[in-house]
């Protein structure tokens, strides 16, 4: 049996009719940067969040640096994130002229550890940027009151939580804004690239709205040195389409999830995913903890089952990063974690037989 890591066909298949409809839509109108269907598309999703506002970006890496550059988070600044993330979380804060500084995580959660936080702020810290890694919410609510108490911002990269909930809250609705990607594999893909920011604080959004499109309210005036990160009109049709479907496709993964927990329960050898009591884990990515992580992602492949690695070389270690001087050995949990990750197949539309087989090839491996 084969078992991709993604199928994305499948899920494309299930609502072809509908997609195309949306998008014959946008060509007759052609409505194809910005526009009406970005528009309704904000509409839905601020909606989805349980937030004032949604700004459409370019993709997942604009909605973190517009977030920075609206927040006026720049030059000479600190922003506090995690090691164990997607490179566009650091990105972010290294093009809007800031430093990223790196807290440890807490391998319950695979997030950042809270109790880590407050030691890590200095005087030039302005934000914290905490990642709901693999689709399950960091701890906000001390996130939040160390924030509060130092008068710094927070900006969630919620990149892989589209419908993760925290205490009954949506992810990226609790800072100051929240930062989505509808990078095709995401939760909820665009057909392209796509982004948005969630907040609701009016002046942000009205300013992150003039700056994706050139810093301009009306067309050819100019009030603030902007960029071009609009979401096409495409996408915006597209996204408004699937959203329908993404509580669906959540609850889907969470019974894949609960299957292989289940399943695998009897394996000694490995970690599963624990879902934190505050938490309402979405899956993006179902990722295990193994030790001899590299055999056993063989022997699976062998065996027909793709399988992947977020994210196999932390922030720090990466040559990009290398002029913060931070050496193996500086968040230990973080890389021990690196290490030993190993993304099992997760979408939607698994099925039965193949979470079982996935279950039966592991349990083999290690009999
Ligand atoms: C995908 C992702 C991003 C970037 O999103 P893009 O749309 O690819 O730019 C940022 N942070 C995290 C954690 C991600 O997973």
């Amino acid at each position: 049996m084969n078992v991709p890591f993604l199928d994305l066909k499948t899920q494309y298949k299930s609502i072809k009719d509908e997609i195309h409809t949306a998008i014959n839509e946008v060509m007759e109108n052609t409505a194809f940067a910005g526009g009406p269907f970005v528009a309704k598309f904000e509409q839905e999703f601020a909606k989805f969040c349980n937030c004032k506002h949604a700004v459409g970006v370019g993709n997942g890496t604009d909605a973190l640096w517009l977030s920075l550059i609206a927040l006026g988070v720049g030059r000479d600044a600190e922003v506090i994130t995690v090691p164990n993330t997607f490179i566009a979380t650091a990105e972010a804060i290294s093009l809007a002229g800031a430093t990223p500084v790196f807290v440890d995580i807490d391998e319950k959660t695979n997030n950042m550890n809270p109790s880590l936080l407050e030691a890590a702020i200095t005087k030039k810290t302005k934000a914290i940027i905490p990642v709901h890694l693999f689709g399950q919410s960091a701890d906000m609510d001390p996130i939040m009151a160390i924030a509060q108490k130092h008068g710094l911002y927070v900006i969630e990269d919620a990149c892989q939580a589209h419908g993760s909930e925290y205490k009954g809250k949506k992810s990226g609705a609790i800072g100051h804004t929240g930062c989505f990607s509808f990078y095709p594999g995401k939760n909820l893909g665009a057909y392209g690239e796509g982004g948005a920011v969630v907040t609701n604080d009016d002046a942000l959004a009205a300013n992150m709205r003039m700056f994706r499109d050139h810093g301009q309210a009306k067309k050819y005036y100019h009030g603030i040195i902007g960029w071009n990160a609009r979401l096409d009109g495409i996408q915006g049709a597209i996204l408004n389409v699937k959203l329908k479907y993404l509580q669906g496709w959540n609850d889907a993964r969470r019974k894949h999830a609960k299957d292989y927990a289940a399943g695998l329960s009897a394996v000694k050898e490995f970690i599963v995913p624990q879902e934190a009591a505050y938490a309402k884990h979405i899956y993006h990515i179902y990722a295990i903890r193994v030790k001899d992580r590299d055999k056993l992602m063989a022997y699976l492949t062998e065996k027909g089952i793709a399988c992947g690695i977020h994210y196999p070389v932390p922030i720090h270690l990466q040559e990009a990063y290398s002029f913060l001087k931070k050496d193996k050995g500086s968040f230990p949990v973080a890389e021990k974690c690196a290490e030993q990750y190993l993304s099992l197949p997760m979408f939607a539309e698994l099925s039965d037989e193949q979470v079982s087989y996935v279950v039966e090839q592991i349990k083999e491996y290690y009999a």
